[in-house]
């Protein structure tokens, strides 16, 4: 946890306190959202659909305070929700945001994880409209709930990807995963020399794993050139994990190939140095928050050449599995490795 100049106890301010100091900081950004916090619910104007989605991330098993800074965790917190929205092809409009503080917290703490979750809101163009707050004996606990829009005909879910259909990604993985990796080896050395941590050379994959981004640019790059994915899912859990999302979904297979899936050099030199393989880090690293999507063959000319995409494999028959190419064209089955809240890392 980083430190204070001033120390205010949670218990001094209360909870009608930190409600309304929170509240007090809040800008809303759209006429649609008629009443924010201050009711017993918020009340907002909808236009076409709603998609609503929840992501709780729990201290000790999502994030570690001992290297994330309490403002990167408020911005995260809305990314990774924000991200599901787009993922949908739906605009994010609001979001509501819960906390389970101990006292361990102080005030000037909570302001940080604040500053942290308005900065995003002002980044997404959403609206803090709600939340909760409540106690816990120890750990902190954050929840946010994010409400998007898109017309009916606009959204995009994970089962209408056909067969044949492009698949493409945008940016690049493996980079979230390689900065906790950088991460955790700090903090053990920390805890077993005391040494300093030395992150020299790695900001591009700690940016990745503290400061994710959601891709608002890639939707609206999609839409700009005419091209409306047949599916798409965004990558949290790993590229292998999500294409199977994907392929079974959609009642397909998948195939992807090796030498596409787009690398940053500064994520392969810190794979290479952890003695792990580039492909494995991106395929079932995780936490990249990149879009995943399918696109007819047809659309190939519109999406060509552009930076900010990557073609990797395209969909199969049920029948040809999930695999991944290699160089020399065998076939590997692609297995979901990526998170999984239920086991153990
Ligand atoms: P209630 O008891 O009716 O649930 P609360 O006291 O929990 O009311 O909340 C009062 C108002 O403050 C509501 O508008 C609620 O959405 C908002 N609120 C409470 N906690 C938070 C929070 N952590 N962030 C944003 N808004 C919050
Ligand atoms: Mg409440």
């Amino acid at each position: 946890m980083s430190e204070h100049t001033s120390r205010t106890e949670l218990n001094e301010l209360g909870e009608f306190g930190l409600i309304e100091r929170i509240a007090s900081r809040v800008r809303l950004q759209h006429a649609s959202s008629v009443k924010g916090i201050g009711d017993d619910a918020a009340v907002y104007e909808p236009r076409g659909h709603q998609v609503v989605t929840t992501d709780m991330l729990v201290e000790g098993v999502h994030f570690d305070l001992g290297y994330v800074p309490l403002k990167h965790l408020g911005y995260k917190s809305v990314v990774v929700n924000v991200s599901d929205v787009l993922a949908m092809n739906a605009v994010p409009r609001r979001i509501t945001v819960s906390v389970a503080l101990s006292n361990r917290f102080p005030v000037e703490a909570i302001d940080e994880l604040y500053e942290g979750v308005l900065l995003a809101c002002t980044n997404y163009g959403v609206d803090l409209v709600g939340g909760d707050t409540c106690s816990s004996p120890s750990g902190l606990v954050i929840s946010v709930t994010a409400i998007g829009e898109a017309a009916p005909e606009e959204l995009v879910y994970r089962s209408g990807a056909r067969d044949n259909d492009l698949l493409v990604v945008s940016g690049d993985l493996g980079g979230a995963f390689m900065g906790l990796q950088v991460l955790e080896r700090e903090k053990a050395v920390f805890k077993e020399t005391g040494a300093q941590p030395d992150l020299t050379g790695h900001d591009y994959i700690l940016e990745r794993q503290l400061k994710p981004e959601a891709r608002q640019d890639i939707t609206a790059l999609l839409q700009q050139l005419g091209v409306r994915p047949t599916a798409m899912i965004d990558i949290s859990d790993g590229l292998a994990s999500e294409a199977i999302h994907i392929a079974r979904s959609s009642g397909l297979g998948v195939r992807i190939y090796d030498e596409k899936i787009p690398i940053d050099p500064s994520t392969y030199d810190a794979a290479r140095a952890f003695n792990l393989d580039p492909s494995t880090c991106a395929l079932n690293g995780g936490e990249d928050y990149e879009l995943l999507f399918t696109v007819a063959q047809a659309d190939y000319e519109r999406i060509k050449g552009n930076p900010s995409i990557t073609v990797i494999g395209h969909m199969t028959d049920q029948a040809s599995g999930h695999h991944l190419v290699d160089k020399q064209g065998g076939l590997h089955e692609l297995r979901a490795q990526g998170w999984d809240a239920f086991l153990r890392r």
